[in-house]
């Protein structure tokens, strides 16, 4: 439980939320949409400062900064503010018009309330951002707490989207501390990215709270090599997948399993393509995700696990690009998540050992299968459990606005991103429209008529065809005599 203080703090950026979110959701969506766009175009004027801010909370390099973070910022709210008002308008419901006529049905989408946003500090602008645009443009409130790790970011953020929006944007610097006591705060809907231990944490609390808690978690994705891949390209994709933004990724590679038939020649090539990023990637954002790291290491080695490239580092030395092979599955390389720029090789004999190696963990997050032959990968890739399959490539996804970010099991099931989002961030209201003038046939008086009826519509739904539909109104009709004799 949080001290008295923080959950004060909490609980009035949520009754302020709360309090502004009524008139947010009467807005129009195009009047919702003009102003999230000139938050956006706030945000994307002020893109170096925030580069700048990035930069130095997190270490990344200035490339990345832009490319993980900021560019997709960008494409975020050109498709919200594009095609939200489409995938939030209301759906047309089939009614059956011989036995319920009359109806017209609409299924309409509209805001949960106050959803709380608790954020990482991995891509500390990108990931919020996809919950927020598409929760704020669906009429919701958001209060948001960024990770203590990266604060500025996330107020610069709030800031701008103030300025626009006004307080239907809350945000709470603070801990895990000031994370919990959003979740005491009495959110509509809390959506959770984060490590797989606090989600759980978060899920259970929501579930004793009766708050819906959606859970973005921790990965260790697999990228299976085929024997017919292209090996060059696949070293180099591979090499990105494991350590780009120091393998701080929920969906970094860290797992390569590949087939035997190609070992021999991949090996080498992965190798010199992980070496080639050496001066590329930047120091652990922590010294507290450095030390797990650097124990997964000297287990790997206590374990007998040969390095490839790598290893431990020297005294003050940051974890540079790592390879191990020769693992034991209960090594902590092979089962917990590393996030960082490590990762697992294993030899498989074929593609089912390839399958058996992928599926061997809780996680499921994202998978790779690398080959030329697109058919043979797909059925392969299926088989694999995971929330996204990617052939060919890996993780770029997550700036893409029209393609579900999406795990299972340990990994969670969230969804950020695309019109599947929209499913936990509003609720549907259906809306039917009755223009019968005659009573229903379903209603009181029963007896022979209404039986023959709901026969009639059976034997219609069974076998379908003009006869069937005859003897259907001819029940109507009988059904309603007997209602206007009453
Ligand atoms: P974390 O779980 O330590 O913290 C995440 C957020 O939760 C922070 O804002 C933190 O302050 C808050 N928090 C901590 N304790 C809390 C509590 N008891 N109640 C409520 N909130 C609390 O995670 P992290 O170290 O910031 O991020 C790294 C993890 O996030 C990795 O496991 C990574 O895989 C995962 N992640 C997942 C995704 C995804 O989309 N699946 C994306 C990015 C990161």
């Amino acid at each position: 439980m949080a001290d008295d203080g923080v959950q004060a703090t909490a609980d009035t950026a949520m009754a302020r939320a709360r309090a502004a979110q009524e008139a947010w959701a009467a807005r129009s969506v195009a009047s919702r949409v003009r102003k999230l766009k000139a938050a956006g175009e706030a945000i994307l004027g002020g893109a170096e400062t925030l580069a700048e801010i990035l930069v130095e909370e997190t270490g990344k390099p200035l490339g990345e900064a832009y490319a993980g973070d900021i560019v997709g910022v960008g494409d975020l709210f050109t498709y919200w503010c594009g095609h939200g008002a489409t995938h939030l308008g209301p759906r047309k419901a089939r009614i059956p018009a011989l036995d319920m006529p009359g109806k017209k049905g609409r299924v309409e989408r509209e805001p949960v309330g106050v959803v709380a946003v608790i954020s990482p500090w991995n891509y500390p602008v990108a990931l919020p951002m996809r919950v927020m645009v598409p929760a704020l443009l669906a009429g919701n409130a958001v209060v948001f707490k960024p990770s203590e790790i990266t604060p500025r970011c996330g107020v610069w953020l709030a800031e701008r989207l103030q300025e626009h929006l006004g307080e239907v944007v809350q945000v709470l610097e603070g801990d895990g501390a000031m994370g919990a006591a959003l979740v005491e705060a009495g959110a509509d809907l809390i959506h959770f990215t984060g490590s797989t231990a606090t989600g759980a944490k978060v899920a259970a609390r929501g579930a004793a709270l009766g708050i819906p808690v959606e859970m973005e978690l921790g990965g260790k994705d697999p990228a299976i090599v085929l024997d017919d891949a292209m090996l060059d390209r696949t070293a180099r994709g591979i090499a990105w997948g494991v350590v780009h933004n120091a393998g701080q990724d929920c969906a970094s590679i860290e797992r390569v399993l590949v087939h035997a038939d190609v070992a021999d020649r991949f090996l080498p090539l992965l190798v010199e393509a992980m070496n080639a990023t050496a001066d590329q990637v930047p120091e652990l954002v922590t010294a507290r995700q450095k030390a797990i790291v650097v124990a997964q290491i000297e287990d790997a080695i206590a374990q007998g696990g040969r390095v490839l490239c790598g290893g431990l580092p020297e005294g003050d030395a940051p974890v540079g690009p790592t390879l191990f092979t020769d693992l034991p599955r209960d090594a902590a390389m092979w089962r917990e998540e590393s996030f960082g720029p490590v990762a697992v090789v294993e030899v498989c004999a074929d593609d089912e050992a390839l399958l058996e190696a992928a599926n061997d963990c809780t996680y499921g997050l994202g998978a790779s299968v690398w080959s030329g032959d697109v058919p043979r990968a797909c059925a392969l890739g299926k088989r694999v459990r995971s929330g996204m399959l990617w052939i060919n490539n890996h993780a770029f996804t997550g700036a893409v606005p029209d393609l579900p970010w999406v795990g299972r099991g340990g990994s969670g099931h969230g969804i950020t991103s695309s019109p599947e989002a929209l499913l936990h961030l509003t609720r549907p209201r259906v809306v039917v429209l009755d223009k019968a003038k005659a009573p229903e046939p379903w209603w009181y008086p029963y007896g022979p008529s209404l039986e023959g009826l709901m026969r009639a519509v059976v034997t219609r739904q069974r076998s379908g065809g003009l006869m069937a539909t005859l003897s259907t109104l001819r029940a109507l009709m009988a059904r309603n005599k007997t209602l206007s004799g009453r």
